[in-house]
């Protein structure tokens, strides 16, 4: 069995990163979190002490296991620090360029026997680790928003992925109590590849104006089972995240069933990004 890394950095300190960075040090991981925006840091560590206490409130978290997990973690806008980790799991921004550019710096910083993840949505864990001079210790480890509740990994496997990282992210994974699935590289891997067309699907329905946002939800969720809309959903995981993710789905595939529905472009465009914005298809104020 595979040892599980005991030091991790996170790229990147939005959404994902955060959450990445709290479940690790929950589970007695030493964490380095990095943003190039010192405000986002604050958010992240806000997000993260927010969430800590609600669990000693809710008493799955003693108030010592509390400051424990958080003095686990630093943060900084510096790469060097990465230097100490033994895994570093990317989760900046979702664009193409922007991960190569960092998956450079990390991999200058890191030593020879460091796994490097990224926890990308949508883009190829193949050509991302190409970028890298040892493309076999990269790995896909798709968290699911918000991380501390979703139990699944999905670890995608590049074509240069070896056997012994996938071994490490497993015993990662099991460390920091998540499920995982191992799937093979594919644009928007197995999970995105059937979920987003589907909210972009419920995007065109509300753009065509055969029932309101919360119609559109109410039918998924009593209909379908779904524990949540599929717009609400779109708020939760960031209408950029998801405009992204269904451009790469369009391009990869070359097929028009992916195109991105118009009104996900515009709201875009207009800076409704979801709950991160307090602005989407439903209000957070
Ligand atoms: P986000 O917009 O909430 O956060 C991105 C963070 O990256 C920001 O704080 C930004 O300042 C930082 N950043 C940008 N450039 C950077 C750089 N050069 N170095 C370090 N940090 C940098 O985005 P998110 O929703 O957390 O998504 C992050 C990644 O996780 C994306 O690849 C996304 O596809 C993926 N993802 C998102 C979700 C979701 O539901 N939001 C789910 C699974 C995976």
């Amino acid at each position: 069995m595979a040892t599980s890394p005991s030091a991790i950095g996170v790229v990147g300190a939005g959404t994902m990163g955060n959450g990445i960075a709290q479940v690790c040090a929950v589970a007695g991981l030493a964490v380095t979190m990095l943003d190039v925006d010192e405000a986002a840091l604050k958010r992240g560590m806000d997000t993260i002490t927010r969430n800590l206490d609600r669990m000693v409130a809710k008493e799955k978290l003693t108030t010592a296991g509390r400051d424990a997990a958080l003095a686990r973690i630093t943060t900084g806008l510096d790469y060097a620090t990465l230097r100490s980790t033994d895994m570093v799991i990317e989760a900046a921004t979702e664009n193409l360029d922007l991960k190569l550019k960092i998956l450079r710096q990390v991999g200058a910083c890191v030593g020879e026997d460091a796994v490097i993840a990224t926890n990308t949505s949508s883009i190829s864990i193949t050509q991302l680790g190409a970028v890298l001079d040892a493309p076999e210790r990269f790995i896909g480890i798709h968290f699911f928003n918000p991380v501390p509740v979703m139990s699944l990994l999905e670890v995608i496997r590049g074509v240069e992925t070896s056997d012994g990282t996938h071994a490490t992210t497993m015993a990662f994974a099991k460390t920091v109590g998540k499920s995982p699935i191992t799937v093979r590289n594919s644009p928007g891997f197995v999970v995105n590849r059937i979920l987003c067309p589907m909210i972009n699907e419920a995007i065109f329905v509300l753009q065509e104006g055969l029932a309101s946002a919360e119609d559109v939800d109410a039918g998924m969720r009593l209909g379908c089972n779904h524990p949540i809309g599929p717009l609400a959903l779109a708020d939760m995981i960031g209408l950029d995240t998801l405009l992204s993710i269904m451009l790469v789905l369009h391009d990869e595939f070359c097929d028009p069933k992916y195109r991105p529905a118009p009104l996900l472009k515009e709201m875009v465009a207009a800076g409704r990004l979801g709950r991160k914005t307090r602005q989407g298809f439903y209000s957070y104020t």
